[in-house]
């Protein structure tokens, strides 16, 4: 092992508190962090399950500046690593990174801070820890820790499966006296017991945090239109703030971005099919600019970690929950008031159901994803809280109603739907289920349109029959009926829709439905948002408003000299404490959330400046 000399820039302060204060600006850790700190810094193993945003990064960051040597972090988003470094560098933390995009100069640059332990932290992409060039290095090296960040993607079964991973047991072969720590937002039983047990982890604590995200505000509507709905959204509550929008395919995100840009909103399309440097572009622009949209596939996001995202917005129908979950989590990570804001339609549940048909996945499988999508289209539907629902899917129990959410806010009825239903089986069979949900709710109706009197369903008995409910309820119904498997769409066939065992059931009276009565698309969403532009002062007053302002102006400016993202700079709600508490000296700075000895030093002044010129304007 190499002489050392660990002048780290806090190793004499080794208490986690200090260093939580002095490096990183904050005042009090959050839930587990500081007892998970402690037990590494006691040298155990840790198995950390904690949403996104909950703050998994402090939990490795701290100890591996505090023990001596270097905190290796293994991670799979490269693109990652360059921002990871970067912040940690404003922080005054010394920290680099390997993998493929280094040069064979830069590479040997950061080998040699390294083995010199002039490291506090190294990310580290799992094949290039797993080339033998850096096991020997690491092994003349002194070693703080192991990290094993998103520790989901040795998870054969997850959607982020990844090879390299299942070799990461060889560190604790390895180093076996070295602490190591498993970080993941992925919290199903499944894979939990296989990260435990493909990397080794048996000994390891375990650190299970709630999944709640208490600041995101679930909304999901009934899509009529969804471009357009999307932009009232947008008008009421964001109207100059970043945000992601899904949608399920290439040519609907430059469609939808395109939209946007008419609509006079700095939108931008991200998808595999553009050309790889149109992409990165799109990408920095969200990064260092503000108020930026980003119109995706779910190509983006998982490289992502900027914590002012204000909403997140699917006007698709996500893959399942937990896709739902993890994409809405890009939202306020950095715990300010943030929106998930979903359309879904009759469309989606068809789209859905015919990509499991098509599936060809085994029995037992298909039979795993029709459960998963019943959850998911139960989540849509569903009268209760949304939050209650997301989190009993997780096998979190929420007691009480959230009070922010869509049918918290603004409560949904249910109804006795069994009749309407009938009416509705009734229309399909005696027209020979053919016809999609426009013509049959004409019939229903009794409108007799021209293709009404073409097939001379005026003439049936169902004419009419369901004319004392409401027009606008049709699709509504149509929906439900489809997302409970009482009907089915043929796509074969146009969208005809169809009975299935389950509507003869309700039909002879064995079962009854309760449908959800979709609030009127035209009602106006009640204002919950100051005056201000950007939901994330919404509880000051218009003065703070005006200063988190132009405290964001000289943010921008500094980021732009530097070549940062804003947030790197200070995130948001280290702004907004500047407006609400407006800190004239240097000391008083100091106190503001976020701010460490560093920034403080590079930054104080121009921003004190900036607050004592605004509060004379006030005066
Ligand atoms: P995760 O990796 O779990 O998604 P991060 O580690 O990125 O979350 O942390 C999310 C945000 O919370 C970051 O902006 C981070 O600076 C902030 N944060 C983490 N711990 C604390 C704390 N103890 N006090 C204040 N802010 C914190
Ligand atoms: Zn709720």
């Amino acid at each position: 092992m190499n002489n050392r000399n660990h002048d780290s820039c806090c190793a004499e302060s080794a208490d986690p508190r200090q260093v939580l204060r002095d490096i990183f600006g904050y005042t009090d850790f959050r839930g587990d962090q500081e007892e998970i700190i402690g037990h590494l810094l006691g040298g155990g193993d840790a198995f950390v399950l904690m949403p996104t945003g909950g703050g998994k990064s402090l939990c490795y960051q701290i100890p591996a500046i505090i023990r001596p040597g270097t905190g290796v972090i293994v991670s799979p988003l490269i693109a990652l690593m360059q921002d990871q470094v970067r912040a940690m560098h404003q922080l005054g933390v010394r920290a680099a990174f390997l993998n493929s995009t280094l040069s064979p100069v830069e590479r040997s640059l950061v080998e040699r801070q390294l083995s010199d332990g002039e490291l506090d932290l190294l990310y580290v992409a799992p094949e290039r820890l797993l080339a033998d060039r850096t096991l020997a290095m690491l092994d003349r090296s002194r070693i703080a820790l192991f990290a094993i960040d998103e520790a989901h993607c040795v998870s054969q079964w997850g959607h982020d499966f990844r090879e390299e991973y299942l070799r990461l047991s060889i560190l604790h072969e390895r180093y076996p006296d070295v602490p190591r720590i498993a970080l993941t937002a992925t919290a199903d039983g499944p894979t939990r017991r296989e990260i435990v047990e493909r990397l080794n982890l048996g000994e390891a604590r375990t650190f299970v945090s709630g999944f709640d995200r208490p600041n995101i505000r679930y909304h999901i509507v009934a899509k009529h239109n969804p471009q357009q709905q999307l932009l009232s959204f947008l008008k009421s509550e964001h109207p100059a703030d970043s945000g992601i929008i899904y949608r399920l395919s290439r040519r609907k995100t430059e469609e939808t971005a395109q939209w946007l840009t008419e609509h006079g909103r700095r939108a931008l399309p991200y998808h595999a099919g553009m050309e790889a440097r149109a992409r990165q572009r799109n990408q920095e622009m969200f990064l260092h600019e503000e108020n930026v949209l980003i119109v995706a596939t779910i190509a983006f996001g998982m490289g992502i970690d900027k914590p002012d995202v204000r909403f997140v917005a699917h006007l698709d129908l996500p893959k399942s929950i937990e896709a739902y979950y993890q994409e809405t989590g890009r939202a306020g990570r950095d715990g300010l008031p943030a929106n998930a804001f979903m359309t879904y339609g009759l469309a989606d549940v068809v789209m859905l159901r015919q990509l499991l048909d098509r599936s060809e996945a085994d029995d037992q499988h298909k039979s795993v994803e029709r459960r998963k999508l019943q959850a998911l289209l139960g989540l849509c539907e569903t009268i209760r809280c949304r939050r209650q629902v997301l989190l009993a899917y997780f096998g979190d129990r929420l007691m009480e109603p959230c009070g922010n959410c869509d049918t918290c806010l603004h409560p949904v009825e249910g109804w006795d739907g069994t009749e309407a239903a009938q009416k509705a089986m009734h229309c399909i069979s005696r027209t020979g289920q053919r016809f999609g949900a426009v013509h049959l709710t004409d019939v229903l109706i009794g409108r007799s349109t021209e293709r009404v009197k073409q097939f001379r369903h005026d003439k049936l008995s169902v004419f009419g029959s369901g004319s004392q409910i409401p027009l606008e309820e049709w699709p509504s119904i149509f929906r439900q009926l489809a997302a409970m498997g009482l009907l089915a769409v043929d796509m074969e066939r146009y969208g005809a829709i169809t009975l299935t065992s389950e509507s003869r059931r309700l039909l002879q009276g064995e079962r009854e439905v309760r449908f959800r009565r979709d609030p009127k698309p035209e009602r106006k969403r009640a204002k919950s948002r100051s005056t201000s532009g950007n939901a994330s002062v919404a509880i000051c007053g218009p003065e703070e408003a005006a200063l988190f302002e132009r405290l964001r102006e000289l943010r921008l400016n500094i980021a732009r000299e530097a070549g940062l993202p804003p947030y790197m700079v200070f995130h948001d709600s280290s702004l907004r404490d500047m407006a609400d508490l407006r800190p004239l000296t240097m000391t008083a700075f100091a106190g503001i959330s976020g701010v460490g000895r560093q920034k403080l030093e590079r930054y104080g002044e121009r921003f004190i400046e900036v607050i004592r010129s605004d509060s004379k304007d006030v005066e």
